[in-house]
């Protein structure tokens, strides 16, 4: 039995964790572990006790570039850290990941939930991935247009899950910047930094600041960042939800004539800041983030997210949607 690392820090154990550097080794694994999970950073799973099964960590690296004019494509293996290519690529003066600076995990889960942050979503920048299929170990290289991208969604996280290993993925990026400052958050943590010309690197370290105080540090505290994906319903009941509430969030989202509602708020208004289950508990300044406080099970965490989840349904009538995935619960 060996221990699976996650950011939740819950004891979680496989029959076995293998470490896999290439493809040739991927597919020797799978043919004789078909049923493996896959994980890179464990940072947004939610793991039970044991898992029954062979746990692969993808370890692949690499990132190659192939410049196109003022474009650059740039391909990462799926080992490689997120953020660590988000440094890489703004060292070189390739812009476009600044707004995703900081988040936790792998290149290779990033496609998984179409990691997104402070107005950008990895769809907006990705061009291809390239997968093994589990069953053959045939590689088929997908289009952003067939990986089913969703808020916080794939192909690969819902209807096509366990079915294909992500190898690595191709980037668009420019080499002129291509700033997004929708965010009052990063536009005020930019005037306080006292920056007159913003440059793409100004905007990571702001979102690296304000990500720092927001959120808790996975070293210290175990979590996974939101633990629920932010409503999105339509108008007509978004308006019923914010006649039961005070001064509820609303805001515009895909598809058209629907709208996004902050499940912070639900939370805080419907459980408040309180609650806890076993060592798992709501983090008093980002109710959507649930913590370890110490010696808390991955149970304890799906146990919590059901209360707060009756809760908010009870108040709201609205279905909060899980955003890590279980494994082993
Ligand atoms: C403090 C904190 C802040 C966070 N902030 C954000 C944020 O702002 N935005 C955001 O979107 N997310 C955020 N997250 C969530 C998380 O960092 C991302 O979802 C990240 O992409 C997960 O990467 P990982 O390698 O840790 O994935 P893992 O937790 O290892 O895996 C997640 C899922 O993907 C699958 N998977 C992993 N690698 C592969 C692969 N190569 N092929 C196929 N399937 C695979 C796994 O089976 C698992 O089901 C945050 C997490 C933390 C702890």
């Amino acid at each position: 039995m060996t221990d699976i690392p996650n950011t939740l820090g819950v004891p979680a154990t496989a029959d076995q964790v293998v470490e896999v550097a290439d493809i040739d080794q991927l597919r020797g694994v799978l043919r004789s572990a078909p049923d493996a999970l896959v994980l890179g950073g464990g940072s947004n799973v939610v793991l039970g006790r044991h898992l029954q099964q062979t746990v692969v960590l993808m370890c692949n690296r690499g990132i190659s570039v192939a410049a196109d004019g003022e474009m650059v494509e740039v391909t990462a293996a799926a080992g490689e850290g997120w953020h660590r290519l988000v440094r890489h690529c703004l060292d070189c003066g390739y812009f476009g990941l600044e707004n995703l600076a900081l988040i936790p995990g792998s290149v290779g889960a990033a496609p998984l939930q179409n990691i997104g942050a402070y107005g950008v979503e990895l769809a907006q920048r990705l061009v291809r991935l390239r997968a093994l299929r589990v069953c053959d170990g045939s590689v088929r290289a997908f289009d952003a247009s067939e990986c089913g991208f969703g808020y916080r969604d794939s192909w690969f996280k819902s209807a096509g899950a366990g079915q294909y290993v992500i190898l690595d993925v191709t980037l668009r990026l420019s080499t002129q910047p291509q700033l997004v400052l929708d965010y009052p958050d990063i536009l005020a943590e930019l005037s306080r930094m006292g920056v007159k010309r913003i440059r793409p690197q100004d905007v990571a370290r702001a979102v690296i600041r304000v990500r720092r105080r927001k959120l808790p540090d996975p070293a210290k505290v175990g979590n996974v960042g939101s633990f629920f994906k932010n409503p999105v319903v339509s108008r007509d009941v978004a308006q019923h939800v914010q006649s039961l509430g005070e001064g509820l969030s609303a805001h515009a989202a895909e598809p058209a004539g629907m709208v996004k509602l902050s499940a912070a708020q639900l939370i805080d208004q419907a459980a408040g800041k309180l609650e806890t289950h076993g060592g798992a508990a709501v983090w008093p300044r980002q109710p959507l983030v649930l913590i370890n406080q110490g010696n808390a099970t991955g149970s304890d965490f799906v146990a919590l997210a059901e209360k707060i989840q009756a809760k908010v349904m009870a108040r709201f009538g609205v279905p909060l949607v899980l955003e890590p995935r279980t494994h082993g619960l």
